[in-house]
């Protein structure tokens, strides 16, 4: 079930349990504001999650109230993550789903890294 983008931030749901170490995940990159590992569904050759570690539901939750630090951190963590990838050269594509219409089903900010093949659409058909 998609999540309401404006909830209140849950410290139960499974990306917090990861960034816990509760719940074990594929580490690929970590440093003071983000954590990469590899989605446990795989919708391409490549397709990693990167999110930050502060506590932030949505785009929407995070590019309204993160820091300076935070926000410029993430983006470089997802730059850094797609370089790691060896995604640069062949080029890749990131995503974020928001809310009900974005599909967004895990209530932690997440971007979504795919890559590692041509991608088609940008939108399903
Ligand atoms: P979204 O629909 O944008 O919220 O995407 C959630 C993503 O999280 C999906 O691609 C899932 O496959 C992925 N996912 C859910 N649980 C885990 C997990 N324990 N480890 C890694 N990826 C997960």
């Amino acid at each position: 079930m998609p999540i309401d983008a404006t909830q209140r931030y849950d410290d139960d749901n499974i990306f917090a349990k990861i960034l816990r170490s509760e719940i074990p995940s594929t580490k690929v990159y970590e440093d003071d504001h983000a954590y990469a590992f590899e989605d446990i569904n795989p919708q391409a050759e490549i397709h990693t999650l990167v999110i930050p570690k502060g506590r932030y539901v949505s785009w929407d939750d995070f590019s309204a109230h993160a820091s300076a630090e935070e926000i410029a951190g993430f983006v470089r963590a997802v730059g850094e993550v797609a370089r790691m990838k060896g995604l640069v050269e062949p080029g890749y594509r990131m995503m974020a789903n928001i809310g009900a219409h974005g599909g967004q089903e895990v209530p932690h900010l997440h971007v979504h890294i795919f890559g590692g093949q041509p991608l088609g659409p940008m939108i399903a058909n």
